[in-house]
């Protein structure tokens, strides 16, 4: 059956409003108890304080399609088919009511009885010392046994430190051989595109301790996650979630106003792809009142803006099109997230700001280039060197590849190699610098590396997000 993205969601909220979940709407990006994080990066986790049981939950079962950010995807997005930074997680909880058997079966109902999913695309997936979900898998849902893989610790047990923690068991989608890599061993689990992961059950069935010792807990618990846009592409019969409906909406804006040509060329493609996911990211965090910054999640805002803008001018895109690609969001999402539409004025006026002053930025990077060549061709030399590409990156936010491209029109190329030692000696700078993972997903991102002065040109949003408050 194809289904829509947002018919998809109305489904599974209402079948699991059926099966008597207490259902409420989506909380916002910003996490309003967890002060560690940043963003919310699941649906469990705005309710994380009945899980622990600091605060009781209105209903010992609850569904719902929570807003997600994971900037540590970023490097995947536009690569492969199934990653966003910002996505839709459906999920079903349970605190202390039901447990395994329960999950699994409610959830295989939804897919093949109200989904209509063939049962023989499904292959389940179970911690490999989880008997009792495997049991469940061959025995209560009739999944042959040669089907159900058996994953260890990173792909299938979740935990954070200590606390709660559990198995879990994920259900994939065979897309066919065609997506394979050619291993006739190829299961889920495989890096490949062939076997698509849309949704994790996780059983919290332990508490963790400081010595490192798994204790039942007496009360068990269900938390899932299954990606909307996963889900959509699947149903859709599609390649990407870029090709799934609402987001295909965006990905041909972004197309028309760049006169581009879609599945020609692949970095083309890829910058097309990432233009499309970081606009509709951006207007989410604005319609959750999250400001351009230079720290935490403003930062994180201003550098999806900044990239994206980057890979619009790689496509030869001049003008503000951030802005305009703003009501392409909306007019496929304000349906389902009615803030967007009542905000939409103001998040645009944003992203208007954030990018005139990002492409001055730009414009100043072109000046620098235009001297550098002058430079060359007084020498009736050809090559610009490695450095000075990587300064215009370093500090002006240029890509090698915009650069590349100017070059080009001039029948003029560029060090690469040289550019190349530039960036990983740059890249062990910043590692050492911020000593953490999560930063290295940025790590390619050359306004990361803006200095301080321009930086600083970013701010003094307060007063206007006061003034479109009134
Ligand atoms: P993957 O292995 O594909 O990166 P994951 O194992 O990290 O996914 P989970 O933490 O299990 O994902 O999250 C639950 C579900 O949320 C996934 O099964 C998937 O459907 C969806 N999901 C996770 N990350 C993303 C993402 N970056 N973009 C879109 N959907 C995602
Ligand atoms: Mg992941
Ligand atoms: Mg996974
Ligand atoms: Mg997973």
């Amino acid at each position: 059956r194809k289904m829509g993205l947002n018919e998809i969601r109305k489904a599974f909220l209402d079948f699991y409003a059926e099966n008597d979940h207490y259902v409420t709407a989506s909380y916002s990006l910003v996490p309003q108890t967890d002060k560690s994080l940043l963003l919310v990066n699941a649906g469990m986790q705005p309710l994380k304080n009945y899980f622990t049981g600091t605060e009781t939950p209105p209903s010992s079962r609850m569904a719902t399609c929570q807003k997600c950010m994971r900037t540590g995807d970023i490097e995947n997005v536009g690569v492969t088919a199934r990653h966003a930074t910002f996505f839709e997680m459906l999920g079903n909880f349970s605190f202390g009511d039901y447990f395994k058997e329960e999950s699994l079966k409610l959830g295989w109902r939804f897919i093949t009885e109200i989904l209509e999913v063939p049962e023989e695309k499904l292959w389940p997936s179970v911690y490999y010392e989880d008997d009792e979900a495997f049991d469940i898998w061959r025995d209560v849902i009739g999944v042959p046994e040669e089907k159900i893989v058996r994953l260890g610790k990173a792909d299938n047990f979740w935990e954070i430190g200590t606390g709660p923690c559990g198995p879990c068991s994920e259900i994939y989608y065979d897309r066919g051989e065609a997506y394979g890599c050619g291993d006739p061993e190829c299961k889920p689990g495989c890096e490949c595109e062939r076997y698509l992961e849309f949704w994790n059950h996780v059983f919290t069935q332990y508490n963790k301790d400081e010595n490192g010792n798994y204790t039942e807990l007496e009360k068990k618990n269900i938390d899932t996650g299954m990606g909307l846009e996963r889900i959509a592409c699947i149903m859709q019969d599609v390649d990407t979630i870029f090709e799934v409906d609402t987001i295909r909406y965006i990905r041909d804006r972004v197309i028309e106003m760049a006169g581009a040509q879609y599945g020609k060329e692949r970095q083309t493609d890829i910058s097309i792809r990432i233009i499309t996911d970081h606009i509709k990211a951006v207007v989410f965090m604005v319609g959750d009142g999250i400001m351009p910054n230079n720290e935490g999640r403003g930062y994180v805002l201003r550098r999806l803006l900044r990239r994206a803008s980057r890979h619009a001018k790689m496509l030869g895109m001049t003008k503000a099109v951030l802005t305009e690609l703003v009501d392409a969001v909306i007019e496929a999402y304000g349906e389902s997230y009615e803030n967007l539409v009542a905000r939409k004025s103001f998040i645009k006026r944003i992203v208007k700001i954030e990018e005139d002053r990002f492409q001055t930025t730009i414009d100043q990077g072109l000046n620098i280039l235009t001297e550098y060549m002058d430079a060359l061709k007084a020498e009736q030399k050809t090559e610009l060197s490695g450095e000075n590409a990587f300064k215009l990156y370093d500090t002006y936010g240029f890509p090698l590849e915009l650069t590349m491209e100017i070059l080009e029109e001039y029948d003029m190329t560029v060090n690469q190699v040289e550019f190349s030692q530039h960036m990983a000696a740059q890249r062990e700078r910043a590692r050492t610098a911020r000593g953490d993972g999560e930063a290295l997903g940025w790590a390619s991102d050359a306004v990361d590396a803006l200095p301080k002065e321009i930086q600083s040109r970013f701010n003094g949003y307060d007063f206007l997000a006061m003034e479109a408050e009134v």
